[in-house]
Order: C-alpha cells, then structure tokens, then sequence
C-alpha cells in the first residue's frame, strides 16, 4: 500500500548530511562509498523509522520533506535478531503497532 509521508526537518538535515561528508572525504581519499549508497543508507533508516520501503520513495510534488512510499507491513516485535512475532493487524494486541 502506497502512502503519502512527511519527515521532520531533523530528517532532511540528517539525509541531506548524510550525503554531503561522504562527497568531501570521496574528493580527499577516493573513498570506497559512494554518495549513492550512503544515500540509500539514511533513506533505509529513515524507512526503518517511519514505516515504509525506501526502495519505493517517490517524489509526490509538496515539497522536499513530502514524498510517497509502500507502507512495510508490521512484523511485530523482534523476539531474537532476524526472528519477528509477527502481526496480523486485527487482534488489537501488537506490542509495536497496537493493532
Ligand atoms: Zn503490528
């Protein structure tokens, strides 16, 4: 499902930050990561945060905080690394979405 989101000012500056030293440390040293991929990173993070699948963000035209993505459905919470409880969205009891 596909769902209009808005990030805080504190999450442009961080994208925006994110990009910006990697390309003066790329100039000085020929850094191995690229602007591209520490990109990706805060917008993965970003996605963690929110909710949704940054491999899906759109541009939807209000504005630079304003964008679309596909919502990640709730896994529940994470009872060992890697393993989810999981979530069926109706029972009213999810301890990480409450629903
Ligand atoms: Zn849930």
């Amino acid at each position: 499902m596909r769902k209009d989101f808005e990030m805080s000012e504190e999450d442009l500056d961080a994208l925006l930050s994110a990009m910006k030293p990697v390309a003066m440390i790329a100039l000085q040293c020929g850094a191995p990561r690229s602007r591209q991929e520490n990109a990706n990173e805060a917008w993965r993070r970003l996605g963690e945060k929110l909710g949704f699948d940054y491999m899906t963000v759109r541009p939807n035209g209000k504005g630079d905080r304003f964008f679309s993505a596909e919502v990640t459905p709730c896994k529940g919470i994470e009872i060992e690394p890697g393993v989810f409880s999981g979530c069926n969205q109706s029972g009213g009891d999810c301890p990480k979405c409450g629903k």
